[in-house]
């Protein structure tokens, strides 16, 4: 590891202005990603500076209804949180079905969204890649590909987002809070990270120094039916092949209503948590049946362009959106 240098952050303004006006400084959350890539050469930072003790730790009820989470809240603090459990099941589902126990007391809320691609040849200093090196090629286009994108992908790329959380907040219309050197600003999280195109090494619209100080959820009273579905290699410890964090709100008779809204979101398929929005086109106004489902399901992947090694996504995140949405109808049938 090179030698780096440590400072605790003492306010928001003192953080934000250090790291911005050192292009070698990063912020540290709980360092479960960024220690990590310290480690595999992956990241050289000359300077951390720590925001975990920064007044960011609490999760607070909005004028609107809605919630503020503090950008240092920890991943478990956030999925046990009774009013997310009620009111958003969707965003602590996601957190629990990621990492591992001892990993999600450490992680922050802006840690996760900000945490880096798990593309072996990325974490893998040895191979060409461009995301960690701008210009020296993407091996996994060529390479081993099965965890990679199926949607969105650019020749420059094909690494997928690993984040659970961001994708459950991204079909809650979650909006980041950030502060930088002019100001603080919003980004819907739905913008907040980026396609790959010819600028891979860019996770999101974020600039250096823009400290992520909390995210917004609105009220959203459909989202006490949500629900976080991730299909993996193995039942835990492991990243997404596919994800989709989906709620449903069905009006009219039992067994014949009609979807009045729907949000959805897929993981492990892009470059971003991947908003479906041809999907949700398809089910509003639409009768909850199957076949609408399945319709939905194939107009988001219609224009999906898999690797040789990760075709099986396609199938599966259809059948996970299918299976994901027939479930959450059946709810809303039970409740009314
Ligand atoms: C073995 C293992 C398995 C995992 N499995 C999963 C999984 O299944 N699903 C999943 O979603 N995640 C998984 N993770 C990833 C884990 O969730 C992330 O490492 C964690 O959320 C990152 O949060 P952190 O606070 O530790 O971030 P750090 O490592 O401290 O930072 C990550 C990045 O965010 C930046 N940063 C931190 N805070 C801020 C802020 N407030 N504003 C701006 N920038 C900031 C840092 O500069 C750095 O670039 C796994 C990790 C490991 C090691």
């Amino acid at each position: 590891m090179i030698p780096f240098g440590y400072q605790r952050a003492e306010n928001v303004d003192g953080a934000v202005a250090t790291v911005s006006r050192n292009p070698n400084a990063a912020f540290l959350g709980g360092g479960t990603n960024l220690v990590d890539h310290l480690k595999l050469g992956v990241a050289s930072p000359e300077l951390l500076v720590d925001v975990t003790g920064l007044p960011l730790d609490r999760i607070e009820p909005l004028p609107d209804g809605g919630v503020r989470i503090g950008a240092g809240v920890r991943n478990s603090d956030l999925a046990a949180d009774p009013t997310i459990r009620s009111r958003y099941p969707v965003l602590s589902q996601a957190l629990l079905s990621g990492a591992s126990g001892q990993l999600r007391n450490l992680a922050t809320t802006g840690g996760n969204l900000l945490q880096r691609t798990r593309c072996g040849y990325f974490q893998d200093v040895s191979t060409p890649c461009n995301k960690r090196a701008p210009g020296s090629g993407c091996s996994a286009v060529d390479g081993y590909a099965r965890y990679h994108a199926i949607l969105g992908a650019s020749q420059q790329c094909v690494a997928v987002h690993p984040s659970d959380m961001a994708v459950a907040m991204t079909a809650l219309d979650a909006v980041a809070l950030v502060q930088g050197p002019d100001g603080e600003r919003r980004i819907p999280l739905v913008d907040f990270h980026r396609l790959p195109g010819d600028a891979p090494q860019r996770d999101t619209v974020l600039a250096h120094g823009e400290l992520i100080t909390a995210v917004d959820l609105p009220p959203l009273p459909a989202a006490r039916r949500s629900r976080y579905r991730k299909v993996r290699d193995r039942a835990s410890y492991a990243f997404a092949l596919v994800s989709v964090a989906a709620l449903v709100d069905v009006g009219g008779d039992i067994g014949g209503g009609t979807v009045r809204d729907a949000r959805i979101a897929l993981g492990g398929i892009a470059h971003k948590p991947w908003r479906a929005t041809r999907a949700e086109e398809v089910l509003r106004g639409a009768p909850a049946t199957e076949e609408t489902f399945r319709r939905a399901a194939d107009a988001e992947l219609a224009t999906a362009q898999p690797l040789p090694d990760n075709a099986f996504k396609v199938p599966l995140a259809r059948n996970t959106l299918v299976s994901v949405l027939r479930d959450l109808t059946r709810i809303s049938e039970k409740d009314r």
